[in-house]
Formats: structure tokens, C-alpha cells, sequence
């Protein structure tokens, strides 16, 4: 007969480990509360980055019990409006493009999406997110999307907002939360993992606690997937084939302008890949992405070096290796492997926590009991699946739609590199009309009108992409379109007025005015 599983084992103490372990620990049911335990090796780091976050992270604070004041006071975190995209695209003069992917859906405006009217007749000098949501604008003036004095998660402003944070005080912050609440954190390595008959994980062998039976465990050991790879076997599918980054270096900078605290993420391309810039509270996280075919360390740090300026020539950048694509089946056997040992799709739009995030509900929605019924299995790796392809496309998206040509590394993301069959399914459609409600049946967190505001900020229609008239053909009705612009540019001005200035508004949280 099946018993319920008493025991789940973690394995690595990054963010996967310690977001696995607080998420399980307050989103098991009562009456099915398995005992968690970690095992961290006191002697392989954590990747220590991963630092900016999507929308649903404020979701994710709530769930695990965190509060945001603390949050914002211990991790040194920071809003993040969205992600500014520069250079990844150019206009006819070869101008660069810069556009913001931002955490706003527009408003349905009649029978034509309100991106028709943005594309077909145009809105002066406004960005297409400006014409319907304040993001851009509170961007610019370094605003918190917040009153002043606002409490914990408070949404009167409506503008979506998600987090930059410091990735090693985040999991010390996990760490004491879990601890506090039951979690046993167990210091050690594990040396060898031991399979029963059935091929299943039936211990763990730790170098200085001796042996360490296994009922569930979660492979959290990073790009090494020490338990899913190496030890079950399970094969790694590259996605080289569709992303030609491999490598990153990481830097962390001071605040040029401490006064002027930004809260978006910046993505800059660069020669041969792109570079993050992540303002904390405290400090700037900024690194390269770069692919090793194109261009060596040695180069690739002289072209990052430069790009941040002469005060950071000096600099050494930390090197990462980047084991791009996914483990095939996350689930296997008595095994899920979560985080970096699950999969990795470079880091243009901070998914990987959300991924982590999404994988523990999915497995306290599927938990299994000692017999490990494969349809729960099947369904966890099925709806993986769809979230690889979903976070994969939507990052092919922004190389495919680029139109740099200036270096081999640009002409390769485009001509060499091939683009996933759904997405070029879809792109063909796109060329015709906007990406639309019916194209992304599974969206966790990029829906149409986030592919919208990739492809009007890239501004391919302008640019040689399709026909251009989005509206083929269909009579516009350019005065509601200019009294909309009009009452929402006045909505927006005032928003901008009322919201705190960034680093005040945290400097107030964190109790420092
Ligand atoms: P790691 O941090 O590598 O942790 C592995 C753990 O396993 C460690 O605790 C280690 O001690 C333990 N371990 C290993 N071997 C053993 C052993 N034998 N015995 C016991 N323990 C062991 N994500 C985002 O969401 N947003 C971002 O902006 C973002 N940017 C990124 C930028 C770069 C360049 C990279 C590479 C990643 C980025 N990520 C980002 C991803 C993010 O860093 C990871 O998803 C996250 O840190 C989780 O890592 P992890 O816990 O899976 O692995």
C-alpha cells in the first residue's frame, strides 16, 4: 500500500534549495507535512547571481511568510519596473533602439488591439508602453511605484512592479526563515548516492554524517545536477542549437549617481552577447553574456570593461561557465531537479526564480506518495515542458527579431541559430498581425502583450518585418486614439507626481529617515 512520503531531502543551498525548502514547508497541506531537510556542501559556492526577478515574485514573498519591509532591508532590494532593452535593435539612420519590456498589459481599446493604433497611426515621441501605462515615465524619474509612507505590497498606484535583490542575502534570509520553522540544515557533501533495485535514489552518502536514507529528493546542486544527471543519469538536451550564450562574467559596481536609484533592469547589447545592469540598494550587479564561439574571455572582458567606463577598467570580472538548455525529464524517479540542475535559459528575462518558484507549486500540487504513481510524474514533467518552451521562445524572440548587423555574433543570432518551430510558426502569423490572445495557450508570464511590446519596441514594422499596416485595410478612429493618448498622458503625469522617489521610499522602509 502507499504511505505518504515523511521525508523530502534537498540537496544545495542556493536559491533553489532554500525557495524549494520554504515553499514546500508553508505550501504543504496539514496532515501531509513531510520533514524537510537540507544538505549544503560547506565547500562548492552557490553561482551567487541571479538577482532581478519578474512580477510574480511579490507573490512568492507572500506565500513563503516573508514580509517586504524585512525583504527590502536585509536583501538590499530595489524595485524593478521592467527591463530596458538598448542597442538589441536599430533604426533605418542605424540609430540604436531602446524600449522598455515593462509589467503592463494594455487596456482592450474596441475591436482593434491598442497596438494597432500605436503602429498605424503613430503617438508623437511616446514609447508604445507609454501610451499605456506609467512605467516608462516613473522609470525616468527613478520613482518607487508607491505613495510615500505605503505599507507592505500595497498596489494603490497599479503599476506591477518586481524586485532586484542580493542573491546571497536572499538565501541567508531563506535559510533563517526555514530553520526558524522546522527546516533541518544539514552542513555537508555528498560524496556518492546510492540506487535500490528499481533504480530509485535509496540514500545519500555524506562526507562526515555517514549515510542518509532518501524518500524524495530535490536535486538543487546547480549546473553540476549531481543526482539528476550523474547519478540517475538523466540526459542534458542543449539549447545550443537555438542560443549561442554560454558564457558570463560578473562584476559588482557602486552607484555612479547614489542619489538616482533606477528601477528597472538594463540589458545592453554588446559586441557578441550583452550585458545586465542590476542597481540593488546598495550596489550595482552587472555582468556579460557572451557566447565563447564568438569571442574569447580575454575579449570579452575588454569589450564589457569598456563598456562600463573608465572608472571600472581595472576591474576582474568573475567568469561563469553557462550550461545552457534543460535536464529532459525534471522528474525522474524519486527525483526532481529544480533550479540550475533542472535547466537554465540564459538570464534575459530573469526567469529562473520564477521557474523554481512554479516547480515547487507544481510539485505540492503532484506530491507523491511512496508509490510514486507515474501519471502525478508525468503531469509535473508535462507542464515543465511547456514552461521551457514557453521561457526558450520568448528568448529566441529577441535574437531572431534583431536586425544588427555589425558583427558576426549578430548575423549568427539571426541567419546560423535556429529559431524553435512554434515560434517560427508564430512569427510568420506576426508579419500580418499583432501577436493576439489564441497564439500562447500556456503563458506564465509572457502573454501576447508582452510579444507586443518586444516587437513595437523593436519597432519592426518600421524596419522591413511584414507589411507595416497593421490594420489592413480597417478604417482607424484616429480621434478616440488621440483623445485616449491624451486623457492617459494626463493619468500618468499625475501618477508620476504622486509616487516617492525611489531610494527615499526604501531609505523610509529600511528605517534609515
Ligand atoms: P547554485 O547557486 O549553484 O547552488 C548549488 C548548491 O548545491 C550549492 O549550495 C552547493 O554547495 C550545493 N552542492 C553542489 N554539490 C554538492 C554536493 N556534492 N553536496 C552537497 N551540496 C552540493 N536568475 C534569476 O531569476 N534572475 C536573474 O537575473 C538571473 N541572472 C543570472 C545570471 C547568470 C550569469 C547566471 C549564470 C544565472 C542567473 N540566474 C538568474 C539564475 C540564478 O542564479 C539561479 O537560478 C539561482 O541562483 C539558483 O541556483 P541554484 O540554487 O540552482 O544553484
Amino acid at each position: 500500500m502507499a504511505e505518504p512520503i515523511r521525508e523530502v531531502t534537498i540537496v544545495g543551498g542556493g536559491t533553489a534549495g532554500w525557495l524549494a525548502a520554504l515553499l514546500l514547508q508553508k505550501g504543504m497541506p496539514q496532515g501531509r507535512k513531510a520533514k524537510i531537510t537540507l544538505i549544503e556542501s560547506p565547500n562548492v559556492p552557490t553561482v551567487g547571481v541571479g538577482e532581478a526577478t519578474v512580477p510574480n515574485m511579490p507573490r512568492t514573498l507572500k506565500d513563503a511568510g516573508l514580509s517586504e519591509r524585512k525583504f527590502f532591508k536585509t536583501c538590499n532590494a530595489s524595485f524593478k519596473l521592467g527591463v530596458d532593452f538598448v542597442d538589441w535593435n536599430r533604426d533605418s539612420a542605424g540609430k540604436p533602439i531602446s524600449y522598455i519590456n515593462p509589467f503592463a498589459l494594455p487596456p482592450s481599446f474596441g475591436r482593434m488591439e491598442l497596438g494597432v493604433y500605436y503602429n498605424d497611426i503613430g503617438a508623437g515621441n511616446l514609447d508604445f508602453v507609454q501610451t499605456f501605462a506609467p512605467t516608462v515615465d516613473l522609470i525616468r524619474a527613478c520613482k518607487a511605484p508607491r505613495l510615500p509612507g505605503a505599507g507592505d505590497f500595497d498596489q494603490t498606484l497599479k503599476v506591477g512592479f518586481a524586485y532586484h535583490l542580493d542573491a546571497g542575502k536572499f538565501a541567508k534570509l531563506m535559510q533563517e526563515t526555514c530553520v526558524a520553522a522546522g527546516v533541518r540544515h544539514v552542513p555537508d557533501d555528498v560524496q556518492e548516492v546510492e540506487l535500490d533495485d528499481n533504480g530509485y535514489v535509496a540514500a545519500l552518502q555524506l562526507e562526515r554524517s555517514g549515510r542518509h536514507p532518501v524518500e524524495l529528493v530535490i536535486d538543487c546542486t546547480g549546473f553540476r545536477g549531481l543526482i539528476i544527471n550523474k547519478a540517475l543519469g538523466e540526459p542534458f538536451v542543449s539549447y545550443s542549437n537555438y542560443l549561442a550564450n554560454d558564457r558570463a562574467m560578473a562584476l559588482q559596481i557602486p552607484h555612479p549617481d547614489p542619489q538616482k536609484l533606477e528601477p528597472v533592469t538594463r540589458s545592453t547589447a554588446l559586441g557578441n552577447g550583452w550585458s545586465w545592469r542590476v542597481p540593488l540598494y546598495n550596489r550595482i550587479g552587472t555582468g556579460y553574456v557572451y557566447s565563447s564561439a564568438h569571442v574569447s574571455d580575454d575579449a570579452a572582458r575588454e569589450d564589457f570593461l569598456r563598456h562600463l567606463g573608465p572608472a571600472h577598467k581595472d576591474a576582474e570580472p568573475r567568469v561563469i561557465p553557462m550550461r545552457v538548455g534543460r535536464t529532459r525529464n525534471a522528474w525522474v524517479k524519486n527525483c526532481v531537479a529544480l533550479g540550475l540542475a533542472g535547466g537554465f535559459i540564459e538570464p534575459l528575462e530573469s526567469t529562473a526564480i520564477h521557474m523554481v518558484d512554479l516547480g515547487v507549486r507544481w510539485l505540492v500540487t503532484y506530491f507523491p506518495d511512496s508509490d510514486f504513481a507515474p501519471a502525478l510524474r508525468d503531469q509535473y514533467n508535462r507542464l515543465t515542458d511547456k514552461l521551457y518552451d514557453e521561457v526558450r521562445d520568448f528568448i529566441c524572440l529577441h535574437y531572431a527579431l534583431s536586425n544588427r548587423t555589425d558583427t558576426q555574433y549578430w548575423i549568427d543570432a539571426r541567419e546560423a541559430l535556429e529559431v524553435p518551430e512554434r515560434l517560427a510558426e508564430l512569427l510568420e502569423v506576426w508579419r500580418y498581425a499583432l501577436p493576439g490572445q489564441y497564439d500562447l495557450p500556456f503563458a506564465s508570464l509572457f502573454d501576447h502583450t508582452t510579444y507586443q511590446a518586444v516587437l513595437l519596441g523593436k519597432r519592426v514594422y518600421e524596419t522591413g518585418y511584414g507589411r507595416g499596416d497593421l490594420a489592413r485595410g480597417a478604417r482607424l478612429d484616429r480621434a478616440k486614439w488621440k483623445a485616449y493618448v491624451q486623457q492617459l498622458r494626463g493619468q500618468v503625469k499625475q501618477t508620476v507626481q504622486a509616487a516617492s522617489d525611489h531610494r527615499a521610499y526604501l531609505a523610509q522602509v529600511r528605517g534609515e529617515m
